[in-house]
């Protein structure tokens, strides 16, 4: 694995959730500061997104949000970051927050923490990126979505290979070691065809 400097983290949004999820949220900010490395994320400061960004701050971590206009006001801006980036729209958000990052943690979250999974495992897949991608399966809130990827892939409509890629923890505490030893090599799209 190259080195490790920036990490995005996607989360949900919402704060009406068990104190299980924020709890592993706070601790996976400090474990990232814990490694020198700092974040990408969305830039709110509401949910498990602003959780994570308190936490990796107070620690020491610089972080780094991109959030686009239209939502700005709606999920209220973190105003604390190291940096605020404000962008037009959602794709420019996305694009943004791939470019900056080394390496993908995904969190427990909602709808759009699902579309930012979905897209990073495809550009993935597509070859347009060779970055490592670490689930935190936090009190196995991700299991059933996994037993779905793993049955998209059992019936031919995904490459078993292309699992791999999904590197599956249970707590934040592991998502360090994951990442170091997530292999480097990137998947060959064109075999994805054949
Ligand atoms: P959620 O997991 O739904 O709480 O959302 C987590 C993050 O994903 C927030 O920063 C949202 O702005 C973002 N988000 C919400 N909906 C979408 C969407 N349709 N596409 C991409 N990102 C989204």
């Amino acid at each position: 694995m190259k080195n490790i400097k920036n990490v995005c983290v996607y989360c949900g949004s919402s704060s009406r959730v068990d104190d299980v999820y924020k709890q592993s949220a706070r601790q996976l900010g400090q474990i990232l500061a814990a490694e020198g490395w700092d974040i990408v994320y969305g830039g709110g400061r509401v949910g498990l997104m602003g959780i994570v960004a308190d936490s990796a701050l107070q620690a020491g971590s610089k972080v780094y949000g991109i959030i686009p206009h239209h939502i700005q006001s709606r999920e209220i801006e973190h105003t604390d970051l190291t940096e605020l980036h404000i962008v037009d729209n959602m794709h420019t958000r996305k694009q943004m927050m791939v470019e900056r990052s080394d390496a993908f943690v995904i969190m427990p979250g909602g709808l759009g923490t699902l579309d930012e999974l979905f897209e990073i495992m495809t550009w993935r897949q597509l070859g347009l990126h060779d970055k490592p991608i670490v689930m935190v399966n936090v009190h196995g809130y991700w299991t059933k979505m996994i037993e779905a990827v793993r049955h998209i892939s059992s019936v031919g409509f995904m490459r078993p290979e292309d699992l791999q890629m999904l590197i599956i923890v249970n707590d934040p505490r592991e998502v360090p070691a994951a990442l170091k030893a997530a292999p480097q090599q990137s998947i060959d799209p064109q075999t994805k065809w054949i």
